[in-house]
This record gives structure tokens, C-alpha cells and sequence, in this order.
């Protein structure tokens, strides 16, 4: 990747953008929003706000288009062809797309090139290969019968996604969606749309059918909603907040109880001890599992756990590397930490240190914005000591560079800490006791832990929560479970 090409790609004007519905661009019939970059604040394009009358119409296009069969009834080698043709069609567009997202989201494009097209492509691989290798079942019956356990696709896919890691995180949920046989309509984020209208286009031309794969760009409070109330939706999966999450529940209940898959936030807890293999590896650890992306990924280790025989010690190094990291143009090769999605973050962000030092933690690096005559949103990674169990800083999702730090005297006490939280995302140990890497990996309640380690980008390996972060897994062949339906048949022979 060269600087050249992204500063080329970086002044492309991009055209007001329209929704993709039944394999067409068509103009919403509500009104349009202003795209601002969060690089410099200014206007990118537009996208549209559609009404509900488009997501009805989107719905609609996608259930004809499965009710008829023309994805769905492909043959599963067929399929699997489209997809990776899809694949390699975001390869080939990698650096636009990167580019693109990253003009719409602020994440540093060191980071963007790998974790959206370069992840999103891979999804769409790994599913495209699991079609025609995944096989239905025999049951073990009496023997006077046979027993088929099939798996059908459910229909209709909703998908509503946020702004963070739009390709990556579309890819999980559309990707084996798509190999399944369903339908879908997405729903992206108001923030960061781009690249997801992007991926559609090039999903046709990859030989994905007309109305297969629909996108509806709004608001969530109206096209999210009325996506999650329609009656004709069969599964719904979802990012984002837990606010959103309990709302998408509450939709369901009072529509057609469609099956609702959510992965929500994350407090987890990244936990040191003593007997670090390496304590210099576990502080870079510490840091890039807080600051890579401002700290806007669900699965951040924003709490940080230290032994107290070497917290100062490794506070130190953790405010060394927090100081060190290169907070700047995300489109820029040189910048390791870019932007915050918005405005709004960024003033979250800054209340969240605000009310930690009201309640006594201390401020060891950062805590300011930075870069303001840009007109765009910086935050400096920032490291908080001194903070409670019990603080708001402890227990709520900040979503950007804030790194509070809690110490522990004992092995029980991290876990106590570790699992007091509505939370059960990610988390991770650094320790070289092997014993108590396994009693870590058992007691500390999340849906991944890491060892010595943190974050893993594997499509092989779920990705979900547990408590308040949610239920069902993205990734690897489990993913699969949301998109289908069980069908038996009982044979008597
Ligand atoms: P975040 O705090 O990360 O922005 P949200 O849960 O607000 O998380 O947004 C994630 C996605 O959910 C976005 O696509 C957003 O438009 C959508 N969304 C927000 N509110 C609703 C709602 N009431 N119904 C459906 N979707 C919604």
C-alpha cells in the first residue's frame, strides 16, 4: 500500500448515494442526511434517509426473491461460486473500500486494509467453501424408520449493523447468510453506510441475484424499526448497543416473534499477574487492546487488571506506549491511532474521564481531545488509575481510547473484579502458570477469553457474548445455526 494511492483516493468526490433495493439504485422517499467525515469534519455526500415505506419495499423485494428461488435453489456449488467471486471482487477493490470507510468512520487505515476488506473477504471465503461441505443428518432411530434432519434456509434476513467495522461485521452476519440461502436487508449505520452500499453493487456483480441482497440506509429509529417490526423478516441480527438490543427484543415480541441475534457491548477485562511470560509483550498488549481503532471495538479490553506486586511497574509501561502511539490523519501510513466516528463520541468519551476523576481516579496520560483546528475528532489514548470496581468507568461501555485501571491482590479477586459486570464479551490473562491459565479460561464469565494475547481475527473461531453482550455467535461454521431452520423428516420404511 502506498501513501500516493490513498491520497489519490482520498479527494474522489463521492456521489450522493441512493438505497440498493431489488438490484437497482433507487431514490428513498424520505428525505437526505450530510455525511461528515470524521477526519476533518467536513461534508463527504449525502446518503438517504429513507422512509418506511422504502424498508417495506426493500423487505418485499427480498422476500420475493427467496420465495422464488432464484438463490435460494441454486445448486450449493453454484452458490459458492458467486461468493467467492464476491470475495474476490473485494480484494481487487481492497484499497477504495478501506479508503472509503475510512473517510466515513475515522479508523486508521494501517488497521482498515486488514480488518474490512481483508476480513470481509475472508468471511466470505471461509462461507463460500462451507456450502457444498456442510451435510444434513441421519438419525439414529428405530430401524423400521429414517430419520432426515435437514437444514433449510429461513427466508428473510434482517441485518442491522454499526458503524465501526461495517464491512468486517456485515461480512459475519451477510456471509453465511448469503451461503445458507436466505435473502437479506441490511440496515447500516447512519455513521459509516458507505461501504456497505459499496459491497452490495459488488455483490451483483459478483452474480448475486436481484433483490437477494437489499440495503436501506436511515435512521434506526425508523428504518431499523420498522425492519425489526415487519412481519415478514424471519431472523434479525444485530451490533450494537444494549440499548438497541433490548429494543430489537421488544420488536420482536410484538411483531411475528422473529428470532433475534444480538452482539452487544463489552467491559472486558484485560488481567495481568505477576507471572507474565512478559511483561513488556503484555503492556503493548495492554495498550493496542484499548487504543487500535480509538478504542471502537466491541471486544476492547477497557478494564485492565493488575496485580498490585507490579502495577506501578506496569502502569508505566502501559502510559509509555499510550504516549508513544501516533494520534493523527487516519488516512496517513504514519498515524497507529486515527479518529472518533463523531462528535458525539468524542464529547462521551470526555465525559467518561470527567466523571472518573469525580470519583477520584487519577489521569496518568491523555484525556484530552486533540487536532481540533482539523475540524476533526481526536482523543489522545488515555490511561486512568486509581479507579474502583464499582466507578461508572468500571461498569458502562465508554467505546473509545479511555483505559481504566483496577488492581488485585490475589487470583479470586481478579476473577470477583473480572466478573462484576453486566457484561461477558472478551477478555484475557497474561500469566505463565499453566494451571491457572485453564482455571482463568473456566471462571471468567465471556464468550472469548485470550491468553497471553489479545483479539484474534480468525474466521474459524465464534465471536459472541454472554449475559448482557448478547446470544448466538458471528464466525466460523456455528454462525450458520442463526441462518437456518431445522427441518425433520420422519420416514417409516
Ligand atoms: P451505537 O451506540 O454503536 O451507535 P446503536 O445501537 O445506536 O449503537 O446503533 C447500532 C445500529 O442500530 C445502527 O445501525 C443504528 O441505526 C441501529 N438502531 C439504533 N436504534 C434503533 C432502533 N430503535 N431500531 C432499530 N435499529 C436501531
Amino acid at each position: 500500500m502506498q501513501q500516493e494511492q490513498i491520497d489519490l483516493l482520498r479527494w474522489q468526490p463521492i456521489i450522493p448515494q441512493k438505497l440498493f433495493i431489488d438490484g437497482q439504485w433507487v431514490a428513498g422517499t424520505g428525505s437526505q442526511n450530510k455525511v461528515l467525515s470524521p477526519i476533518d469534519g467536513r461534508v463527504l455526500t449525502t446518503i438517504e434517509r429513507a422512509s418506511r415505506a422504502d424498508m417495506q419495499a426493500a423487505v418485499a423485494a427480498a422476500r420475493n426473491a427467496f420465495a422464488d428461488g432464484r438463490w435460494a435453489d441454486l445448486a450449493p456449488s453454484a452458490r459458492k461460486q458467486v461468493l467467492h467471486k464476491l470475495a474476490d471482487l473485494i480484494q481487487e477493490n481492497a484499497l477504495e473500500l478501506a479508503v472509503l470507510g475510512v473517510r466515513d468512520n475515522g479508523t486508521e487505515i494501517n488497521m482498515a486494509i486488514k480488518a474490512e476488506p481483508g476480513s470481509a473477504a475472508a468471511t466470505f471465503r471461509y462461507y463460500a467453501e462451507a456450502i457444498d461441505k456442510v451435510y444434513g443428518e441421519i438419525a439414529p432411530t428405530a430401524p423400521d424408520f429414517l430419520g432426515l434432519i435437514h437444514k433449510e434456509p429461513v427466508g428473510v434476513v434482517g441485518a442491522i449493523i454499526p458503524w465501526n467495522m461495517p464491512l468486517m461485521i456485515g461480512a459475519w452476519k451477510l456471509a453465511p447468510a448469503l451461503a445458507a440461502g436466505n435473502s437479506v436487508v441490511v440496515k447500516p449505520a447512519e455513521e459509516a453506510s458507505l461501504t456497505t452500499l459499496r459491497l452490495a453493487e459488488l455483490a451483483l456483480e459478483a452474480g448475486v441475484p436481484a433483490g437477494v441482497f437489499n440495503v436501506v440506509t436511515g435512521k434506526g429509529s425508523e428504518v431499523g424499526e420498522e425492519l425489526a417490526m415487519s412481519m415478514d423478516v424471519d431472523v434479525l441480527v444485530f451490533t450494537g448497543s444494549g440499548m438497541t438490543g433490548r429494543r430489537l427484543l421488544e420488536y420482536s415480541a410484538r411483531s411475528n416473534m422473529k428470532r433475534v441475534y444480538l452482539e452487544l457491548g463489552g467491559k472486558s477485562a484485560n488481567i495481568v499477574f505477576a507471572d507474565a511470560p512478559d511483561l513488556e509483550q503484555a503492556a503493548m498488549g495492554a495498550a493496542m487492546a484499548i487504543f487500535r481503532n480509538s478504542g471502537q471495538i466491541c471486544i476492547s479490553g477497557s478494564r485492565l487488571l493488575v496485580e498490585a506486586s507490579i502495577h506501578d511497574e506496569f502502569v508505566a509501561m502501559v502510559v509509555k506506549h499510550a504516549q508513544a502511539l501516533q494520534v493523527g490523519d487516519p488516512l496517513s501510513l504514519g498515524s497507529q491511532v486515527g479518529a472518533i466516528n463523531s462528535v458525539g463520541q468524542l464529547n462521551g468519551n470526555l465525559e467518561f474521564v470527567e466523571k472518573a476523576v469525580a470519583e477520584g481516579a487519577t489521569i496518568v496520560a491523555g484525556g484530552e481531545r486533540v487536532m481540533e483546528e482539523t475540524g476533526g475528532y481526536y482523543m489522545q489514548p488515555t490511561v486512568i488509575t486509581g479507579v474502583e470496581p464499582h466507578h461508572h468507568l468500571a461498569q458502562a461501555e465508554v467505546f473509545g481510547p479511555v483505559l481504566g485501571v483496577i488492581p488485585f491482590q490475589d487470583e479470586a479477586e481478579a476473577i470477583a473484579i473480572a466478573n462484576d459486570s453486566d457484561f461477558g464479551l472478551s477478555g484475557a490473562a497474561w500469566t505463565s502458570n499453566l494451571s491457572r491459565v485453564h482455571r482463568m479460561i473456566k471462571a471468567v464469565k465471556t464468550g472469548m477469553m485470550h491468553i497471553n494475547t489479545y483479539g484474534g481475527a480468525d474466521a474459524t473461531m465464534p465471536l459472541g457474548g454472554v449475559k448482557q453482550s448478547g446470544n448466538g455467535v458471528d464466525k466460523s461454521l456455528h454462525a450458520f445455526d442463526k441462518y437456518v431452520d431445522i427441518k425433520t423428516a420422519w420416514i417409516k420404511l
